[in-house]
């Protein structure tokens, strides 16, 4: 069963400002992106936050209270640029050594990675909660905690005359650097756009599902197309991003924040990081990254 995972970026549809991060990294990143993951690659904030932001009160970001009724954004703790908590990693662990918790809001960027061994608790394999014609006979597996959620959406969803599939969900450190060095020989110049280095996939989380939709192949003219910037074009792209939160799963990068996330537009991507996240994250228009750069101190020292 070979996948033949095409992922073809609309450069059209791409922001205009292309983005520093994973784009400009030079070809061949996946080695520039190691060296120079000291890089210090503070965290970029963008000019879209609220300016009445505030430094939150403490250090550390509890789970944010669902915003009040009104301005959702503007109460949040979201630091602006020049309120980021100072860079000085103030934990001591490499991110090359990184061993997370399994709480659901671990950061993984391009600068923070997770180690080699890092493997989530509780994966289950999809097979046994969900049907073929959604799994697409693939072993995707993901953790326990996302299964329950995932089959309340996708129930709704075909309720609703949809036909959301699963194309991917856990990816291992040496599953990701196998698809690694695929690209590299294959298309070593897009390589970065086409799949992280191996620790900087959010799919090793276990917590993440990429879906697709059985109408992207006619609005994008191939037949075989998986991964594409226009499924946000299909019934199930368009709804995701309408309702995905209400199911506890977050748009991990959204067109607008590729300059912070350092990934390009993937709106397919999901992670569920429970309702309230979610829901906070949707009202105040960020993405989870974004979040976190700004009330988080780093979680590890790059390396
Ligand atoms: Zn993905």
């Amino acid at each position: 069963m070979i996948r033949s995972t095409l992922l073809l970026l609309a450069v059209a549809s791409l922001p205009v400002a292309c983005a520093p991060a994973v784009v400009s990294d030079p070809p061949g990143a996946a080695v520039q992106v190691d060296a120079t993951a000291t890089a210090h690659r503070p965290p970029v904030v963008s000019t879209g936050l609220p300016p009445t932001a505030t430094v939150p009160a403490t250090p550390t970001a509890p789970p944010p209270s669902p915003p009040p009724t009104t301005a959702p954004a503007s109460p949040t703790p979201i630091a602006t640029a020049t309120t980021v908590p100072t860079p000085t990693p103030d934990r001591t662990i490499l991110c090359s050594q990184r061993l997370p918790d399994n709480g659901l809001l671990t950061v993984v960027t391009l600068t923070y990675g997770l180690s080699r061994d890092f493997e989530p608790a509780g994966l289950v394999g999809l097979s046994g909660y969900l049907p073929n014609d959604v799994t697409l006979g693939y072993p995707t597996e993901l953790r326990r905690i996302v299964v329950n959620p995932l089959v309340d959406m996708i129930t709704t969803m075909q309720a609703e005359g949809m036909q959301p599939v699963i194309i991917s969900g856990y990816r291992s450190y040496s599953a990701q650097a196998i698809a690694r060095e695929k690209w590299l020989e294959k298309e070593p110049e897009r390589a970065n756009i086409l799949s992280a280095p191996p620790g900087f996939s959010e799919h090793q989380l276990g917590t993440v599902v990429d879906f697709g939709s059985p109408e992207l192949a006619a609005i994008v003219g191939q037949e075989d197309i998986e991964f594409h910037t226009y499924f946000y074009k299909t019934s199930e792209g368009a709804w995701l991003l309408q309702h995905a939160h209400e199911y506890g799963f977050t748009l991990s990068y959204p067109r607008e924040a590729t300059e912070i996330t350092g990934f390009f537009y993937e709106p397919w991507h999901y992670r569920y990081v429970g309702v309230e996240m979610a829901t906070f994250l949707r009202d105040a228009g960020i993405s989870l990254t974004e979040h976190q750069l700004a009330t988080e101190p780093p979680p590890c020292i790059p390396d």
